[in-house]
């Protein structure tokens, strides 16, 4: 897979051929320096953006030149997203967060809320559930994040520095929630720049100037 962005007159070719297999139920780390093309690449597996050239197969369904509809309907069936900001709705609670990704998938309000409050009750937070989310610490928000992108039952979660923002401690606790989520046979694909939490997960691919140097399994430690 390639991609360049052009700016002006200029090419910024930021994925190299880029060659990449991840099987299901598979923990992959992606590390690399500030600039290497994580971020990049799991935009595009997100379909957030387009690759120029190359395959994108996802679950057996080939992603190319989506239009903005397919690609929010196949995002919707497939992905789980988690940011380093959270991303959460401030004018709406913790439960109609959770429950946001299954308004587009024809479920009754009825049944939606229920949904989020079994997800709720998997990240701890069933308590919460009618707070807002400024009523809430960075690691509630990260494990609110973690219920809305698994709400949708998606083929694979997408995380891009899910512990950025929060302390070690915090870290340590999020990180625990998304190996139980790996346990149950959720693929997970988490960007991170810190080798402490690259080291929880099971495989670590390593970037550089937008080519992989690196492809490893690893022995995964455990919290
Ligand atoms: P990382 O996440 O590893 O820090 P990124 O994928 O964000 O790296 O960026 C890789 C390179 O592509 C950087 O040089 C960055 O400035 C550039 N880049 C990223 N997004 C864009 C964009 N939308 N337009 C132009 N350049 C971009
Ligand atoms: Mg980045």
């Amino acid at each position: 897979m390639n991609k360049s962005y052009i700016m002006g007159a200029n090419k910024l070719h930021v994925l190299k051929g880029i060659n990449l297999d991840v099987d299901e139920g598979e923990f992959v780390a992606i590390m690399g320096a500030s600039g290497s093309g994580k971020s990049t690449l799991l935009n595009i597996i997100g379909m957030l953006d387009t690759h120029d050239s190359g395959l994108y197969e996802l679950a057996g369904v080939k992603i190319e030149k989506l239009n903005e509809r397919k690609a929010a309907n196949y995002r919707n069936k497939f992905l789980g997203f988690i940011f380093q900001s959270y991303n959460l709705i401030n004018f709406k609670n913790v439960a109609e967060n959770v429950a946001l990704p299954l308004y587009y998938q024809n479920i009754s309000r009825k049944n939606r809320s229920q949904i989020a409050m079994h997800y709720l009750e998997r990240v701890g937070l069933t308590d919460w559930a009618h707070h807002m989310p400024n009523e809430l610490s960075g690691g509630q928000k990260q494990r609110v994040a973690i219920a809305r992108a698994l709400a949708a039952k998606p083929k694979l979660l997408l995380a891009d520095e899910p512990t950025g923002a929060l302390d070690s401690k915090t870290s340590a606790e999020v990180m625990k929630l998304i190996q139980e989520i790996n346990d149950e046979g959720k693929t997970i694909l988490m960007v991170t720049h810190e080798n402490d939490i690259a080291q929880m997960c099971k495989r670590i691919v390593r970037l550089k100037d937008g080519m992989i140097t690196e492809d490893i399994k690893i022995e995964q430690r455990r919290l």
